[in-house]
């Protein structure tokens, strides 16, 4: 036992999710700070393609952020006062900060307790005459249950935006996430799938919804001769809304091309990574592993455990708390949007949605990602068998 402690020091903190930047990205990236093009040259429309190529959608927009795609994934679904946007409450804000960035209510429903994704049986009861689109979240990875979500979506005329910001090559009944609804959005946050440093991208079939984003994340300017109002010369160009500037540099493009090479791979690792906590955990009564929905593929962004706090004789922030002093970048994605104090301001109160929040208060998220090894996996697990063993009933 001393010497497992004294090791413990020197054993490198293992994070909850960091990017893979090989040798070849950094060389990608050196070419374009020498080239004439640092932002909207040639590597943009480029990535663009590779994530349409990849997923099957018909048009990609790049833009700055994840949290910026939604804004103008909302934007483009024409979304703004007096409007209601139904999301779940066990997501980054960033899903439900859209709707407010456009003057709408967001309006959370619960999740399911299996998949932990939104219920879509709670989001029927929460539409609304005010209710314009329905956010879903692939959380960790998992996609939602599109085929529900999208009758109710046809039922009452609903707009519906996936956050896929967790599914970057995630599949729900063989089509690829950001084919199956109005619009998908990505992130390249270094935690994500693949990286751009910040960075984010929409996907969609539809011409419409792409020229609008196109032109939002540009202050609303257009240069394209058929959408022009007038035409005073070769110079001329016009801002027709209020836009912003969210552009992607092409510095960051270059990095997720090539970073796009290495996603099916990333992508194995992941699956992988997590099938080996699966069975490690799976066998363990305290301990309830995710719940994975017949004919979906998780892109497995998390992995996060669920802990039977009736069979343990402490919470879960001792047993976070032991983890992370064993230099495991344990996590809990996510505190409820609603708990946070600006949705309190607004007037949301602990209690609407209990699924989520008996879920907030047993979920740990372990380290899952793809540079990790399989000696940095079987660390984690000595340590939740151990750890959980000894603070059994
Ligand atoms: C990361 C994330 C976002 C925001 O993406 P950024 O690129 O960080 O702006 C939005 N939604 C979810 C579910 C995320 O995990």
């Amino acid at each position: 036992m001393g010497n497992f402690y004294e090791n413990l020091d020197k054993r490198q903190f293992i994070p909850y999710g960091r990017q893979w930047i090989d040798e070849d990205d950094i060389k990608a990236v050196v070419e374009v700070l020498k080239s004439d093009y640092l932002t909207t040259g040639p590597k943009i429309s480029e990535f663009e393609k590779k994530l349409t190529d990849y997923t099957g959608a018909k048009h990609c927009a790049a833009i700055s952020n994840g949290t910026a795609a939604l804004h103008a994934a909302c934007f483009a679904a024409g979304i703004g006062i007096g409007d209601e946007v139904i999301t779940s409450p066990i997501t980054f804000a960033a899903s439900a900060n859209c709707a407010l960035y456009v003057g709408a209510k967001p309006v959370f429903a619960d999740i399911d307790p299996e998949t932990y994704n939104i219920d879509p049986k709670d989001i029927e009861r929460k539409i609304t005459k005010r209710t314009k689109a329905i956010i879903p979240v692939h959380f960790t990875g998992q996609p939602c249950d599109m085929d529900a979500i999208t009758d109710l979506a046809k039922k009452y005329g609903l707009i519906v935006i996936e956050d896929g910001a967790h599914a970057l090559g995630a599949e729900y009944k063989g089509k690829k996430a950001g084919t199956i609804s109005d619009m998908t959005t990505f992130s390249f946050h270094p935690v994500k799938h693949i990286t751009t440093g910040e960075g984010g991208a929409i996907l969609t079939n539809s011409r419409e919804y792409y020229e609008k984003m196109i032109m939002f994340r540009s202050h609303g300017i257009t240069r394209d001769e058929d959408k022009l109002t007038g035409n005073e010369g070769s110079w001329y160009y016009e801002q027709q809304f209020l836009g912003y500037n969210y552009r992607m540099t092409d510095i960051q493009a270059a990095l997720g091309i090539s970073q796009m090479d290495k996603l099916d791979g990333f992508l194995e690792k992941r699956r992988n990574y997590a099938d080996t906590y699966n069975n490690a955990f799976k066998d363990i009564d305290e301990i309830v592993v995710p719940f994975q929905m017949a004919n979906t593929m998780s892109a497995w962004h998390l992995y996060i455990i669920q802990l039977k706090l009736e069979k343990l004789r402490v919470g879960r922030k001792e047993i976070f708390n032991e983890l992370k002093k064993r230099n495991i970048g344990v996590n809990v994605h996510y505190i409820p949007v609603y708990y946070h104090p600006y949705y309190r301001k607004l007037g949301y109160d602990k209690g609407l949605c209990p699924n989520a929040e008996k879920l907030y208060d047993r979920m740990i998220t372990l380290p899952l990602f793809p540079k990790m090894s399989i000696q940095d996996i079987e660390y984690v697990i000595e340590n939740v068998v151990e750890i959980i063993d000894r603070y059994k009933k």
